[in-house]
């Protein structure tokens, strides 16, 4: 890093980007590389063959050894393995080679990938097929190619693969509906994404010593500290001198990776942190955020600290989102969300904004499946991270406008108001949507934002359903103006605005979604409110969910009955894993640390009144008394735990086992913690084997 004098030098450096291709590539194979990256034309194996040589070369330049096709299988994470370059001679010495053929198709054992039976063990083969539309990259002197993950038969085991496919039905579905509306020359429309990413950072030995940290990403037990996020002094706080440390060089060495890390700060709870990166074509934003991700924990490894993407690893403070700022624009590069300076004669604008409008509506129930996790489950709903709910927020100006339309009245705009303080201060103009921090989906100005995914969440999981739901709102539109003679047009788009308004504007909320007011008012208006995962996920198969993936050829019924299986085993997993990590640490550790106090507060006690048996104690007996209740409270609770989960362990049905982890295991372990947590509470530290919320959350 030393040796570069500027960030604009170094940036991307690790990267075989568009600006190595132009460089490196002969003009032709340039080309035909870009018409696949972004028309999707079949590569040939020539141009791959071309290809992969001069990618090779750059990569050993760069000190690469290997390579390998990295993926995004089921499971949320990335997998890898890495092949050298090495090619043998017979006189004993080696060349470094790499094909085409090795750059675009691999092949790997997927029998160990999540597949939810779509994969028979006697069928373990799995491809990987090189994504050109989202760059390679050097990352510990392996050559990283992102790709997509299939089956044998072709069906999707990834990520990946329908994102794309999702990104082309909008677009599709987009570029008909502009080419209607006179914008001709659009050939591409692309989904542009931003993806705020929340974390905690806590010294990384203390982590250690927490069993359901390391097991589990979260903390099963733990006594409130004497001081949690109540006087809101860490959000935009002053970084400390190590927390900056280490997020410039998180920055750096994303920047490297040409990941447009952008915009870091201090969150609302404790050790609690954001980064931000600049918004880019969903696909490539997709991977940098599973590359962010990895960054993070490494750099923070570095510095001795432990990175926590888990969605809630502290009850009582705030848990971790990830935003998902989500827009379409043109390949002419006009952002199809952009209301510009008189949105109620933007018809254009108002035509998209309904879409997104009916697509978040008509599926309400498969956007919040798609963000529903055991972690997520901890989040959504508890009064720091938006509702269950889904609903849409469009801010006072735009819900003026809209209910001007509706009523068929002609919008006057407010005059943009501005802000004038003291004189020396610039005067500024106010923005027409205010922030609104509880709705789950909100319109912030030229683009909306999804606040309802987690932490840890792959982010492509929401924008493949976002995507298309959108899609399919725009074929619906379309189908409505197709036949409109051009003199008709515009009056005919103000009826269907106006329609779309009357059936879609349940949908719509401004107000606070944290109250129990809206709860009622939304069951009122007959929005879905899907509390848990369980709840969630089995709507993945309703019919007309199965309907809109393969009317756009995004994902099939197999495929989607494949993640109904994948999605609750692996919320029955994670509950199990947590079950018994729980009971591990209150059997041995916690009633450890109880027995060893009680055992010295009895001595002491007796000690006491062997010495001056006149003396009451009070205090020691107080403490006895209330540790042993809460020790046969917290082993009463314990052995039901133990029963109950041995009880799911027998359970065959997928969604039968979800459940019973969710209404009973799940129950139990929040019992069991009230006991655990109120031991704690009494037990002075140093009989505790374990770091305390206090030392965890204030210990940087
Ligand atoms: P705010 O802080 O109000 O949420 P920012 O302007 O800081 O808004 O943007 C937050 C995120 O949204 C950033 O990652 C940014 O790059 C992204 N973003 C901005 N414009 C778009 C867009 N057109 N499409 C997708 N994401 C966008
Ligand atoms: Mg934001």
């Amino acid at each position: 890093m030393e040796t570069f004098k500027s960030i604009p030098e170094f940036y991307g450096c690790l990267v075989f980007n568009d600006r190595v291709m132009k460089e490196r590539l002969p003009k032709d194979v340039y080309k035909a590389v870009q018409s696949t990256a972004k028309q999707g034309v079949h590569l040939q194996l020539e141009v791959a063959n071309t290809v992969a040589t001069v990618m090779k070369n750059w990569a050993l330049e760069n000190g690469a050894t290997h390579y390998t096709h990295w993926f995004q299988p089921m499971t949320g994470l990335t997998a890898e393995k890495h092949d050298s370059f090495i090619t043998p001679l017979e006189d004993g010495s080696v060349i470094m080679e790499f094909s085409g053929k090795e750059l675009i198709k691999g092949e790997s054992d997927a029998s160990s990938f999540p597949s939810g039976g779509i994969r028979s063990t006697y069928e373990a083969r799995g491809y990987t097929a090189w994504d050109p539309s989202s760059p390679a990259f050097i990352k510990d002197g392996t050559l990283y190619i992102p790709t997509a993950f299939c089956s044998y038969r072709g069906q999707a085991l990834d990520k990946k693969t329908p994102l794309l496919r999702s990104m082309d039905a909008i677009s599709n579905s987009a570029v008909r509906l502009l080419h209607l509306l006179g914008k001709t020359d659009v050939t591409r429309v692309n989904v542009t994404l931003g993806a705020e990413q929340e974390y905690f950072l806590i010294d990384k030995e203390l982590y250690k010593d927490r069993k359901d940290l390391v097991m589990c990403g979260r903390t099963l037990i733990g006594a409130p500290a004497p001081k949690g996020q109540e006087m809101e002094d860490h959000y935009f706080g002053v970084l400390k001198p190590k927390v900056a440390g280490f997020m410039k060089e998180l920055d750096n060495e994303l920047w490297k990776l040409g990941v447009p890390s952008k915009t870091k700060h201090n969150e609302v709870a404790p050790a609690q942190h954001e980064l931000a990166p600049v918004f880019e074509n969903a696909n490539i934003a997709v991977d940098h955020n599973q590359l962010t991700m990895e960054i993070m924990k490494k750099v923070a490894d570095k510095f001795g600290y432990a990175c926590l993407l888990h969605e809630k690893p502290f009850a009582g403070i705030n848990g971790s989102g990830k935003h998902d700022n989500w827009s379409i624009s043109t390949d002419k590069g006009e952002n199809l969300l952009n209301p510009g300076k008189t949105p109620g004669e933007n018809t254009q604008f108002l035509i998209f904004l309904m879409a997104v409008i009916a697509a978040v509506d008509d599926y309400a129930d498969f956007l919040r499946l798609s963000v529903a996790t055991p972690g997520n489950d901890h989040r959504l709903g508890a009064n720091e991270a938006p509702p269950a709910i889904i609903s849409v927020f469009v801010g006072d100006e735009l819900d003026a406008v809209l209910k001007a339309i509706e009523k068929g009245e002609h919008y006057i705009g407010a005059d943009k108001q501005k802000i004038s303080w003291a004189g020396i201060l610039p005067h500024i103009t106010i923005d027409t949507t205010d922030r609104n921090r509880t709705s789950p989906f909100a319109f912030t100005g030229n683009k909306f934002e999804f606040r309802a995914p987690g932490s840890a969440l792959s982010v492509a999981q929401p924008n493949i359903v976002l995507n298309t739901a959108v899609a399919e709102e725009l074929d619906k539109i379309y189908e409505v103006l197709k036949d409109v003679p051009a003199d008709k047009l515009d009056k005919e788009i103000y009826k269907l605005l106006q329609n779309l308004l009357k059936e879609h504007k349940k949908v719509i909320f401004n107000g606070d979604g944290y109250t129990e007011e809206w709860v009622v008012e939304a069951e009122k208006r007959g929005l879905h409110n899907y509390k848990s995962t369980p709840e969630a996920i089995p709507h993945i198969i309703d019919e007309k969910n199965i309907e809109l993936m393969e009317k756009h050829n995004v994902l099939s019924s197999e495929e989607l009955h494949a993640k109904y299986e994948i999605f609750l085993e692996n919320y029955s997993k994670v509950i199990h894993i947590e079950a018994l990590t729980m009971q591990e640490m209150v059997r041995k550790d916690v009633t450890a640390g109880i027995v060893l106090y009680m055992k010295d507060v009895t001595n002491e006690a007796l000690k006491k009144k062997q010495l001056l048996p006149n003396l009451n104690c009070n205090y020691e007996e107080n403490i006895i008394t209330t540790l042993d209740e809460t020790e046969n409270a917290m082993f009463e609770m314990l052995a039901k735990l133990t029963e109950d989960t041995k009880k799911a362990e027998g359970i065959k049905d997928v969604l039968e086992a979800a459940k019973f982890y969710h209404d009973t295991v799940l129950a139990d372990m929040d019992e069991l913690r009230k006991s655990v947590d109120k031991a704690e509470a009494i037990i002075p530290n140093s009989y505790l084997p374990y770091p305390t919320y206090g030392e965890l959350l204030f210990s940087l």
